[in-house]
Formats: structure tokens, C-alpha cells, sequence
């Protein structure tokens, strides 16, 4: 199919995407409907999903357990406020991620997307410091290389070179940011690697509420896979100096790493954690804010005796019935063998482009494959080469990167890996 095919004119004139421009948009092929791990256009070309939707959909597309868990919910209401009103979806859900989030959260705030999550992870670490009498503890330190999502403060901490600081920075709160680890996942530790952090918070500890990092990959700010020492050490920095540790896992939740959340591959419990994006397996927006009794107990003993954050949508009760339908398919299914074996078959299927003069680096880490190129690649063109060959990837900036639906098939996976090597073979250095 030709990207001329494909474009529907009222798209292109009316409808604005993401990240693209509305005079000369980037092309959008139109979807008619996805099903299991295949996408299908408008002109029944099927493309293999190598994204998950952005790491959502885990269980693949219109699964039926999930429709059924909507339909049922559907027929009792859509949504109610959270405001003095509660549901059985709520208790449920909240119940499920008790039982697999760190034993220290016991507290959950429902929000409405990942972006809002990480807003009030930020609010109550400053109203904590602010409860605890430390009002001058209001600012954040961060790594690069960082996403942490597009509303105010959460561009605030994502990287301030692949973010959005060169255009929104004068605008922005300011905040401390470190280098990012060096040392890669299955590296030997270098104590070195923590220095830079050390070293801003034993300086401005007396205005920092907290340290908000993704733990082990950092997603859309460079496809990195850090060392877990990095995790540990950090969080004994927060504990000796009074910083609050929010993990940001919203894309490393619910299997995608090897682990059901990467805080396990380190072990270390943070004060605050945000999950979203594959807690609903990419059905609907919606999110988590979880907390230990600690830092809840604290807000809430001081005035004004509440968390001052309420979203319209808090609750949604279809969100939380798939979310848990979602939850419960998730530790049924066996998908920590299911993630395994996508991890092997990536590692000898993707491995071969690490000899390509054209590329920089080739990383696997559960269900995640990345190839990272020398130069930055067309976008347009690879988009189009890509829907060519059958599959559904989207590259940025030097990143070609897949995370399939943990219940892709062994064949549609090698159709995906072969794809992907074969464009990644058309570029020239
Ligand atoms: N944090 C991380 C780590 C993310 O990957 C994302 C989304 N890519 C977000 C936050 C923001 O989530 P949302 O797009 O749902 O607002």
C-alpha cells in the first residue's frame, strides 16, 4: 500500500497527531481493526504489531476477556464520581495490586493517564515535605535520558535534550538533573556511576522533595538499560538525605521486563510508584499512584488533612473492570515464560544487526529489542518501508525499537525481527 492509498483527507486537513506537523503531516495509515497481535488498514494489508500500542496492549488486540469484562461493566454503569461514591471495580482492582506491587504501597491514587500520574506522584512528594514541616523541600533531582510524559512537570523531568526543554524550558520549573547510569544492565558496577548524583543531592538536599527516575529502562528518552546497583544506591542517597524515591512505571510494569515490575530486578522499595499504560492492556487510559501508609499518614495528619488532587474521571469504574480482567488474564497466562521466550528469540534474531556498519548498539531486555542506529533515520520513509514489509514499527530519533504483544507467535515475531534487519540493512552510514 502507498502512503497515497492510505491517507483519509479529513485526517490530514482536521485531525492533529502526535509529534507531527499539521502543514506537512508525517503519514497515518487508517486502521479498520486490530485483532490478537495483527493490525488490519483500511485496504486489508495486515501488519504484526511490533509496539503494543506504546507498550499498552500486552494481550494483543480485542481479546475476548477483556471485551467481556467491559460489556459487564457497561451494563451496571460507565462511570460515577469518586468523590463520597465507590464501586466494586475500584475495591477490586486496588485489592489485585496490592498483592503484586512492593509490600510497602498501600495506599493507591487512581488517575487518568500516565502524564497525570506522574503529576501527582510530584504533588504528594511536595505535600509530604511540605506535611513534614520541610516546606523548602519543594524541587525535584532527576537523571537523563528520562520520559516521564507531556503535561507540566512531568516535561520538567523528562531529558532535557530529547525532551521538550529547548521549546517550553524558560517555561518550565527548573530541576537538577544528573548524567544517566553508564553502566549497562548486565555490566560489572562501577561505584563511579552514582558520583554525579551523590554529589547534587549532598548539595541541594535541603530543597529536594524527591528523586523520580524509571527503574532499569528508561523508555522514550534513549531505550537505555541501567544497572540495578544504580537503584540501590540511589534510594540509600534518599533515605540518608530525606528525598522521597518515586519510580516511574508506567512503561516497565506488568511484565514488559523480565520482571512483573523492574523495582525487582534491584529489590529496592520506592516511597512513591506510578504504573499505567498495560494496567488496562492498552484499553483505556488510566493509571496508578501508589504510596506507602508513611507518606499518606503524613499528608493527611497535617493540613489541610487531604491530598489535593481530584480528578473528574478518578475511579472510572470501566477502567478499573478492565484493568482488572487485564490484571488477572496477565497472572494466569504465564507470561513471565511467554516474556522469556520473546527475550531469546529477540536476543538471536536482533543480535546479528550489531555487525552492521550502520549500527551503534543492539539491547534486549525481556520483552524489548533494540536496535540503535549511528545517524537519526527518516521516519516517513522507515514508517513506509516497515507497512511495506508487513509490520507495524515506529522509529524515533536513532531508535528502532520493538516491544510486541507478550502473546505473539513465534512466527509473527521472526517476521517482525527479519523486517526490521532487512530496512535497517537498506540504510547506508
Ligand atoms: N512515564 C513513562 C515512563 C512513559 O513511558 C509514559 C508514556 N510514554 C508516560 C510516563 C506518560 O504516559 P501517558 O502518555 O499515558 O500520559
Amino acid at each position: 500500500m502507498t502512503y497515497e492509498q492510505c491517507v483519509d483527507n479529513f485526517d490530514r486537513e482536521h485531525l492533529w497527531h502526535p509529534y507531527t506537523s499539521t502543514i506537512n503531516p508525517l503519514p497515518t495509515y487508517k486502521v479498520k481493526r486490530a485483532k490478537g497481535c495483527i493490525i488490519t488498514l483500511e485496504d486489508g494489508t495486515e501488519l504484526v504489531d511490533g509496539m503494543s500500542s506504546w507498550w499498552c496492549a500486552v494481550h494483543g488486540y480485542n481479546h475476548p476477556v477483556l471485551n467481556r469484562a467491559i460489556e459487564e461493566q457497561l451494563k451496571n454503569m460507565s462511570h460515577v464520581m469518586f468523590g463520597g461514591l465507590t464501586h466494586e471495580p475500584a475495591i477490586a482492582l486496588g485489592k489485585l495490586l496490592l498483592k503484586i506491587v512492593p509490600p510497602s504501597m498501600q495506599k493507591i491514587f487512581y488517575a487518568d493517564s500516565g502524564s497525570v500520574a506522574v503529576e501527582v506522584a510530584l504533588k504528594m512528594a511536595v505535600q509530604y515535605q511540605f506535611a513534614a514541616g520541610k516546606p523548602e523541600k519543594n524541587n525535584f533531582v532527576t537523571i537523563r535520558s528520562g520520559y516521564h510524559g507531556d503535561t507540566w512537570n512531568a516535561m520538567s523531568v523528562c531529558d532535557p535534550v530529547t525532551g521538550m526543554h529547548s521549546l517550553f524550558g524558560s517555561a518550565l520549573p527548573v530541576r537538577y538533573f544528573v548524567p544517566a547510569s553508564q553502566c549497562r544492565f548486565d555490566a560489572e558496577w562501577d561505584e563511579k556511576d552514582i558520583l554525579p548524583l551523590k554529589e547534587t543531592i549532598e548539595k541541594h538536599h535541603q530543597t529536594l522533595a524527591g528523586l523520580i527516575l524509571e527503574p532499569i529502562v528508561q523508555g522514550a528518552g534513549g531505550m537505555r538499560f541501567y544497572h540495578p546497583q544504580y537503584l540501590r544506591e540511589a534510594a540509600r542517597l534518599c533515605r540518608e538525605y530525606g528525598l522521597l524515591l518515586i519510580f516511574d512505571e508506567i512503561a516497565t510494569g506488568f511484565g514488559r521486563t523480565g520482571k512483573l515490575f523492574a523495582w525487582e530486578h534491584a529489590g529496592v522499595e520506592p516511597d512513591i510508584m506510578c504504573i499505567g499504560k498495560a494496567l488496562t492492556g492498552g484499553y483505556m487510559t488510566f493509571s496508578a499512584v501508589l504510596t506507602s501508609d508513611k507518606v499518606a499518614d503524613c499528608i493527611s495528619s497535617h493540613e489541610p488533612h487531604a491530598f489535593m488532587h481530584g480528578p473528574t474521571f478518578m475511579g472510572n469504574p470501566l477502567a478499573c473492570a478492565v484493568a482488572c480482567a487485564s490484571v488477572n488474564l496477565l497472572l494466569s497466562s504465564g507470561w513471565e515464560e511467554k516474556v522469556k521466550r520473546i527475550e531469546s528469540q529477540l536476543r538471536e534474531e536482533l543480535l546479528p544487526a550489531a555487525g552492521l556498519p550502520q549500527v551503534a548498539d543492539v539491547r534486549v531486555l525481556g520483552a524489548i529489542g533494540v536496535i540503535e542506529m549511528k545517524n537519526p533515520v527518516d521516519m516517513a520513509w522507515m514508517q513506509r518501508r516497515f507497512v511495506e514489509e508487513g509490520i507495524w514499527v515506529r522509529p524515533f530519533g536513532r531508535l528502532v525499537y520493538i516491544m510486541p504483544p507478550f502473546i505473539i507467535s513465534k512466527e509473527e515475531l521472526t517476521k517482525l525481527t527479519s523486517g526490521l534487519l532487512k530496512i535497517v540493512r537498506e540504510i547506508t552510514c
